[in-house]
């Protein structure tokens, strides 16, 4: 910035705050390569910084609390000073969905910006010198009960083949080997216009009702094998992630590649949730155990030194001692070599937080989170694998 009374061209920094999911971690890449291209220069202080972004979180609430911890702190810093020094703070990610109450909060917001709304004309400024993440698509569909994303990142949108196919080509040739595609439900690229429900009852091929006519059915090979396929076939490309898929859009077609394509990295992420039938009902996940193990016997019949991990929430909308004990039952057959296990918490606004009570006492959550963590991440540390 060129100052007129000294004559000295001053810098300009930005400052970014990326709480949660590896997707808000990419945004940030994004927006950091938009600001560089602006020409500002990144800082650690945000005192110091002409434009700051904020990208939040809502999965838990601790995630929303320091948001607001931080928004606080900046609120007060600036307030006994004159408007024309405040910086410019956009918010993005999970909480512009309290977009009204956070305006009025806090005066300091300039911008509240929709998730996937960061510009994509600019190169990622990539945090990471191994792996380039790339965003494949955004928000979700699946409505599960217990889980904010579908409200707080909208409904799900595929970014283009050619967008996508641009952007891991200028990482190819910017020296990055290794891809990894995310999504809130990666494995569903391209298949918005297919209904959830539609999909979700292909999985329980075993289970169908009679009357399936609301339903668009899906054929054909899933584009998210043909993304695959086309990002496998760059020489330079060495090694393909993607995360998270959910276990009802992992078609026969994705089985068949993840078991052969050898790019594909041996580590694979597939929330299970829970090993209870009844809780899995609860949370609307579209499968029951039986489903999700005949998935990983499916993989691990094609390639047996498959590793996978998951995703576990215990205590969910009165979890049962019965019902914990079904997924102690499903850790001990399902071989997980990692998992995140998390002690549910209400979400306001999702329909877990209206129709169903979290009656589970926390020391209960606290015990079953001890036992999982203790049964999958602390007994196996020697072959747990690298997580992005
Ligand atoms: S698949 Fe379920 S848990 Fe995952 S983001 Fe969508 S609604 Fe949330």
């Amino acid at each position: 910035m060129f100052n007129l009374f000294s004559g000295i061209i001053q810098a300009m920094y930005y400052y970014i705050k990326t709480y949660g999911c590896q997707a808000n971690k990419a945004e940030s890449e994004r927006q950091a390569g938009y600001f560089e291209q602006l020409g500002l220069r990144p800082t650690d202080d945000w005192r110091q910084a002409n434009k700051i972004f904020i990208n939040t979180c809502s999965v838990r609430k601790a995630a929303d609390d320091r948001a607001l911890s931080l928004l606080d702190q900046m609120q007060a810093y600036f307030h006994d000073r004159p408007r024309a020094h405040w910086p410019e703070v956009i918010l993005s990610g999970c909480m512009n969905r309290y977009r009204d109450r956070l305006q009025k909060r806090f005066p300091i917001l300039t911008h509240i910006q929709g998730v996937g709304e960061t510009n994509f004309a600019y190169p990622a400024k990539r945090q990471d010198k191994t792996q380039a993440f790339i965003q494949i698509s955004y928000g979700c569909n699946s409505f599960c009960t217990y889980c904010v994303v579908p409200y707080a990142r909208g409904r799900e949108h595929s970014r283009e083949f050619d967008d996508i196919m641009r952007e891991v080509t200028q990482a190819v040739s910017d020296g990055y080997h290794e891809i990894t595609l995310l999504g809130q439900n990666v494995n569903s690229w391209g298949l918005e216009d297919v209904t959830i429900g539609q999909r979700k009852l292909d999985f329980q091929a075993d289970h169908l009702p009679s009357n399936r006519s609301g339903y668009r059915p899906y054929t054909g090979l899933p584009p998210f094998v043909e993304l695959l396929r086309a990002i496998s076939s760059l020489p330079e490309v060495t090694k393909i992630r993607f995360l998270t898929s959910n276990p009802w859009d992992f078609y026969p077609e994705l089985i068949e590649e993840v078991g052969h394509n050898r790019k594909i990295d041996r580590y694979l992420h597939l929330p299970v949730q829970s090993g209870s039938d009844t809780v899995l009902r609860r949370m609307n996940r579209g499968y029951t155990a039986a489903n999700y193990l005949k998935l990983l016997e499916q993989l691990r019949a094609l390639d047996p030194d498959l590793q996978i991990g998951t995703d576990i929430i215990v205590g969910f909308a009165g979890e049962t001692e019965q019902e914990f004990q079904a997924t102690v039952d499903l850790v001990k057959k399902a071989q997980f070599v990692v998992a995140f296990v998390a002690m549910y918490s209400v979400r306001p606004g999702t329909v877990a937080a209206k129709i169903y009570p979290d009656s589970v006492p926390y020391q209960v959550k606290k015990q079953r989170f001890e036992i999982l963590d203790q049964m999958i991440n602390k007994d196996q540390l020697s072959i747990r694998p690298k997580i992005v």
